[in-house]
């Protein structure tokens, strides 16, 4: 249900907190939302160790769901279990479809070949949304450079489909920053970054990107498809579902 008045508290604290770190941004969200009200989302991809890190740094008992779409690469498996043993995380739950929704709609798995909206709606936005039943907020590492759907990012969101606040505390970062974060906390990358992959999903829609491209360009590359549905909600317009 869309709420006028928790827009305009979205804008106002964007405002207020412009000046902030990210770690800050985190901290005054944290306080007003409530620590235990809140979670990170987190694909343990390219550039998500940013974004846990800082998490970590304020406590490694904070709540991360990483969506499991069962098509990781084995790669971000062993990254993400590299990245939580390294920072010492304690809460991170792993979400995925039910069994039953599943096989009713995607028996033989290959719903991604025909229709990648609706595969991404089940395995991903649907999870979510679930995922974040009573929770007043959670938090993501969408950043604006990354391209042109994700350039009007604030720091703060209201997320009218899911009636949560949406926090993007890296939402001002550049690559040049990423990286300085990266070299500075000497996080480990994704072991698929070496072959020139720059944004990581599920492997049949993600694929390397070459010289000039933009960072998200692998993703369901030769589709207009460009986002999962998470950020900007597909929101059940397919039909039939659960
Ligand atoms: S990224 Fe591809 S495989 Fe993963 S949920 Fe979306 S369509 Fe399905």
């Amino acid at each position: 249900m869309d709420n006028p008045s928790k827009h305009v508290l979205a804008s106002e604290l964007s405002v207020a907190w412009s000046n902030l770190s990210a770690l800050e941004v985190l901290e005054s969200a944290l306080a007003r939302f409530g620590e235990d009200k809140m979670a990170f989302v987190s694909s343990f991809g390219a550039e998500s160790a940013v974004l846990l890190s800082l998490a970590a740094r304020i406590s490694p008992d904070l709540k991360i769901i990483f969506i499991e779409t069962g098509f990781h690469f084995d790669e971000t498996q062993r990254y993400a279990e590299q990245l939580i043993d390294r920072l010492g995380l304690t809460r991170v739950v792993r979400v995925s479809i039910d069994p039953i929704t599943r096989k009713r709609i995607d028996p033989d798995q290959r719903l991604h070949q025909v229709n990648p909206d609706l595969c991404c709606h089940i395995r991903k936005v649907e999870v979510l949304d679930r995922a974040l039943k009573g929770l007043n907020g959670w938090v993501s590492g969408q950043k604006r450079y990354q391209d042109q759907m994700r350039a009007g990012v604030e720091l703060l969101e209201f997320d009218s489909e899911r009636d949560c606040f949406k926090v993007n505390p890296l939402a001002h970062w550049t690559a040049k920053r990423i990286e300085g974060y990266f070299q500075g906390y000497g996080l480990p990358r994704h072991p698929l970054i070496a072959s020139g992959y720059s944004s990581i999903g599920c492997w049949p829609c993600t694929s390397p990107v070459k010289a000039g491209e933009s960072v998200r360009e692998g993703r369901w590359r030769g589709q207009a498809k460009t986002e999962c549905g998470l950020h900007r909600p597909l929101r059940r317009q397919q039909g039939g579902m659960s």
